[in-house]
C-alpha cells in the first residue's frame, strides 16, 4: 500500500477522477491510500497559506500513481500472468513525440540524442518521413487511424469534428484487445491535441494510464489560458504550464514515461508520450530536452529490459509552424518534413531479418504518417499469433480499412511519389517552389492563428486553386 503523510494544518485533499472528487478535509495530518487512484492533489489553505507564502511554495501538492486496480488493466495482467513462463515475448511500441519538430530541427537541436541513439543503440533515421497537412491533426489521425486528408467522409470529420471521438477506430484499441497495456501522457490539456479549438474528446477511458486529468485539474488552477505572452511580435495564448510536481513539464513527462515503461517491462505496452511544451511554440526551446533523453535511454538500457522488446519510436508530427523563420524557403521546407528516427531490439532483427532489413532501407525512401499506421497494423498482424501462443487468423479491422500506406517493414520504391504516397500536392516538398504566391500563404497562417483551425477547409478550398506540380 502506498500513503503519504501530511503534517500541515488546515489541508484536505482530493482524488482527481476525471475531475476532482469532493475536498475530504484533515487537520494535522492525514494518511491518505493511493493505492488504488492515479492523481492526488492536496490543498492547503488558512494558516498554512500564510505560512506557505512565506516558503514561496504553492498551497498546492500534486501526487500520481500508476495503480493496478483498475479493472482492464487486471484482465490483462491476469492474462499475462498465466501464460507459461517460457512464452515468446510479443514486441512492445513506445512512441516519444514532439510536436512541430522536423528534421533539421531535430538535427539541430538535440545532437546529443540523436548521436547517442544512433552510435550507441542502432536507432534509423529516416530522412524523407513526410508530413500529410499542416496542424497535428491532420498528421496524428492519419498516423492512428490510417486515413488521409483526402479520404472520402474526411470532411465531416476532423479538423471539424465536432462529435466525441470515443467511437473512432483508433489502433491503439487494436493493441489493447490483444492485452497489451496502454498508455497515453500529454502535456497539455485545454490544448490537448483532441479537445483544442472546440474539440469534444473523450468521455470513455481510452487507454489504460492517461495523463490528461492531472493536467486539467493544475492547468484550472494555474488559469493559464488567461495569460498571453509576447512572441515574435505577436501576443498569444500561454499554451502550457512550465512545472508541475515541481519539476519543469517535459522532465515531469518523461519520469512518469520511465515509470510507466519500468512498472510494466515484464508486459507488452502500446505508449504514446507527447511533449507540446515548449517545443510547439518556441523554436530554440527544444534543445531542453537533449539532455533528458540522453539521461532517459541511458537509464532504460542500464536499468531496465525495455529496449529488449520494445520498439521505439522518437518523432514530430510536423515541422514548426508559429515563427518568421517557418516563413522561409527552408521554413517552409520543414514544415513538412517531420523528424523520424525508430529503433527496433535486436531479437525482432534476429526474427524478422527480412523486414529489418526493408525498414532500413525505407529510411532512405518517401514515407508518411500512414506508412507508419501501416506498419503498426503490420505489427499487430505479426504479433496476434504470438501473444494467443496459436496460428490465429482473424480478419481485424484497422483504421478506417483505408488501403492507404505501406507498411514500412515491406520494400518501399524508390520512385515513389507524393501522389503514390497519398501526400497532397501543395505539401509535397518534391514540388518547388512549395507555396505558389497565389496561395497567399501569409494570410493563409494569419488566419490559422487569428482564427483558429476552423479556418483549414477555407485555405484548402483556395489551394485547389493553386498551380500544381511546380
Ligand atoms: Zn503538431
Amino acid at each position: 500500500m502506498t500513503a503519504r503523510q501530511y503534517s500541515i494544518y488546515d489541508c484536505g485533499f482530493n482524488y482527481i477522477i476525471f475531475r476532482l472528487t469532493d475536498c475530504q478535509p484533515f487537520e494535522k495530518e492525514a494518511e491518505i491510500d493511493i493505492s488504488t487512484l492515479e492523481f492526488l492533489l492536496v490543498n492547503c489553505s488558512g494558516k498554512s497559506v500564510e505560512r506557505k507564502k512565506a516558503e514561496r511554495s504553492s498551497p498546492y501538492e500534486f501526487h500520481y500513481n500508476l495503480p493496478m486496480s483498475h479493472e482492464p488493466l487486471q484482465e490483462k495482467l491476469k492474462f499475462w500472468n498465466q501464460r507459461p513462463t517460457d512464452s515468446a515475448r510479443p514486441i512492445s511500441i513506445k512512441f516519444l513525440l514532439l510536436d512541430s519538430i522536423s528534421r533539421p530541427h531535430g538535427l539541430r537541436s538535440l545532437p546529443k540524442t540523436v548521436s547517442y541513439l544512433k552510435d550507441k543503440l542502432g536507432f534509423i533515421e529516416f530522412k524523407g518521413y513526410h508530413a500529410l497537412g499542416e496542424p497535428t491533426i491532420h498528421n496524428y489521425v492519419p498516423m492512428m487511424m490510417g486515413i488521409a486528408t483526402d479520404h472520402v467522409g474526411w470532411e465531416k470529420k476532423p479538423p471539424h469534428y465536432e462529435g466525441k471521438w470515443d467511437s473512432e477506430p483508433f489502433i491503439w484499441h487494436n493493441f489493447s484487445q490483444l492485452n497489451y497495456v496502454t498508455m497515453d501522457a500529454e502535456d497539455m490539456a485545454y490544448w490537448h491535441t483532441f479537445h483544442f479549438n472546440g474539440r469534444k474528446g473523450f468521455t470513455k477511458r481510452q487507454m489504460d494510464f492517461n495523463t490528461r486529468p492531472y493536467f486539467l485539474i493544475q492547468e484550472e488552477i494555474a488559469k493559464m489560458t488567461q495569460f498571453t505572452i509576447k512572441y515574435s511580435d505577436k501576443l498569444i495564448k500561454y499554451n502550457a504550464l512550465n512545472c508541475v510536481d515541481r519539476k519543469n513539464v517535459w522532465d515531469f513527462l518523461l519520469d512518469y514515461t520511465y515509470e510507466f515503461l519500468e512498472k510494466f517491462q515484464n508486459v507488452p505496452t502500446f505508449s504514446i508520450t507527447w511533449w507540446g511544451w515548449p517545443n510547439h511554440d518556441f523554436l530554440p526551446a527544444t534543445q531542453v530536452f537533449d539532455e533528458p533523453f540522453v539521461n532517459f535511454f541511458q537509464k532504460l538500457e542500464s536499468s531496465t529490459s525495455v529496449l529488449d522488446n520494445t520498439i521505439v519510436i522518437l518523432m514530430g508530427d510536423h515541422g514548426f509552424r508559429w515563427s518568421n523563420y517557418s516563413e522561409t524557403k527552408e521554413g517552409l521546407l520543414e514544415r513538412n518534413l517531420p523528424f523520424f528516427m525508430i529503433r527496433l531490439p535486436p531479437k525482432f532483427k534476429e526474427a524478422y531479418p527480412e523486414m529489418a532489413a526493408n525498414l532500413a532501407q525505407n529510411s532512405q525512401r518517401l514515407t508518411t504518417h500512414v506508412d507508419l499506421f501501416q506498419t503498426l497494423a503490420h505489427l499487430h498482424r505479426l504479433m496476434t499469433p504470438v501473444v494467443f501462443e496459436k496460428e490465429v487468423h482473424p480478419n481485424p479491422s484497422y483504421g478506417y480499412n483505408a488501403k492507404y500506406g505501406t507498411s514500412l517493414f515491406t520494400n518501399i520504391p524508390p520512385e515513389r511519389t507524393c501522389e503514390d504516397a497519398r501526400i497532397p500536392q501543395r505539401f509535397c516538398s518534391c514540388n518547388y517552389p512549395l507555396w505558389d504566391e497565389d496561395f497567399k500563404y501569409a494570410n493563409y497562417k494569419k488566419a490559422m492563428v487569428v482564427e483558429g483551425l476552423s479556418s483549414l477547409a477555407e485555405s484548402q478550398k483556395n489551394a485547389k486553386n493553386a498551380p500544381k506540380n511546380k
